[in-house]
């Protein structure tokens, strides 16, 4: 936010010769807190209620006095010279300079340093203050957005965050209905060399692809999600160790008979491995672990292949 938008473009001024008197009423009929003097345009001085304070202080109990004190000359006063800024001046920078130098007024000139404005440090903190609830309110948006969102946008499965979420869930009904629950971690084989052969969107149409093919062979009770890069982990709520083989296997097999072309791939075709760990008392993170170990033995193993985890 920049000082032209908070500035008062009607500041009060009068001349270096103008008489205080006037000078006072003009500021109390317009409610300004200061008087800008100004020589051919320029401010050359400026007089705040603070200076006016000053000025009046030892005239209130002589009359005499305070008729002097109010046919003074503006000049008389005012504070010479007064720091003026520039327009385009970002408001935390004015801010910065108003207190650093203990400014409550700044005038705002143009570039031929005539008077176009007047800015105070209480408009400054209010922009400030502004500037930083609008952070505040986009960054909670943000957040927001990003919770709400729980698909991952190019496999249209669920991203990690679902899979948190749905984890924790799972695991809460299972404890409490005595049920046994299994994830499997898949993961593409020789991925690198898929996007190296056929270019990075090529890749990423595999990927949609394959996200597919694993949807369509799974229950409607289970739940994909991306896990990583590419690697996916298909969570089925209620299933047993045999069934979460079963299933494994399925979904290698899917993918298998998609016959995806993959020159640099196993048999010249897009394969994935997987890893599948059922529920043995452990917390679903252990699961997650056990079942990229043997997702790791099924690599080894040659890919295109099932392992199935170690007990915890
Ligand atoms: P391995 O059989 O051992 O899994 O070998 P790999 O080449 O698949 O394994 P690696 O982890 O070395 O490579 C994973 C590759 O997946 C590398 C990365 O560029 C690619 N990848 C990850 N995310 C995306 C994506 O969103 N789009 C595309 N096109 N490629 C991706
Ligand atoms: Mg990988
Ligand atoms: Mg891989």
């Amino acid at each position: 936010m920049l000082v032209q938008e908070v500035m008062n473009t009607r500041p009060l001024c009068v001349n270096s010769n103008a008489r205080l008197g006037p000078a006072i009423q003009q500021m109390t009929d317009s409610s300004h807190s200061c008087i800008v003097v100004i020589e051919q345009e320029k401010p050359c001085g400026i007089i705040t209620e603070r200076d006016i304070a000053k000025a009046f202080a030892d005239a209130f109990d002589d009359c005499e006095k305070l008729k002097d004190a109010f046919s003074q000359h503006v000049s008389d006063i005012m504070t010479s010279n007064p720091v003026c800024i520039d327009a385009g001046m970002s408001c935390p920078d004015a801010l910065t300079l108003s207190r650093s130098r203990s400014l409550r007024h700044l005038p705002v000139v143009d570039n031929e340093g005539c008077l176009i404005g007047i800015v105070t440090q209480t408009s400054l903190m209010n922009a400030f203050a502004s500037l930083l609830n609008e952070q505040a309110r986009l960054e909670t948006s943000l957040e927001e957005l990003r919770a709400l969102s729980l698909e991952d946008p190019l496999m249209k499965i669920g991203n990690r965050r679902a899979m948190e979420v749905d984890l924790n869930y799972t695991a809460a009904e299972a404890e409490r209905h005595q049920r046994s629950y299994a994830l499997a971690l898949f993961d593409i084989d020789f991925f690198k060399r898929y996007n190296d052969r056929y270019g990075h969107l090529e890749g990423d149409e595999a990927l949609r692809k394959v996200a597919d093919g694993i949807k369509q062979s799974i229950r409607d009770s289970d739940r994909t999600y991306r896990y990583g890069g590419e690697e996916i982990l298909v969570l089925m709520p209620d299933t047993n160790e045999e069934q979460a083989a079963i299933c494994a296997e399925r979904v290698r097999s899917t993918i298998e008979s998609l016959q995806l072309e993959h020159q640099d791939g196993k048999d010249g075709i897009l394969t994935i491995s997987g890893g599948y760990a059922t529920h043995a008392g452990d917390h679903w993170e252990s699961m997650i672990e056990r079942a990229d170990e043997a997702l790791y033995q099924a690599k080894n193993s040659g890919r295109n292949a099932i392992a199935a985890a170690n007990s915890p």
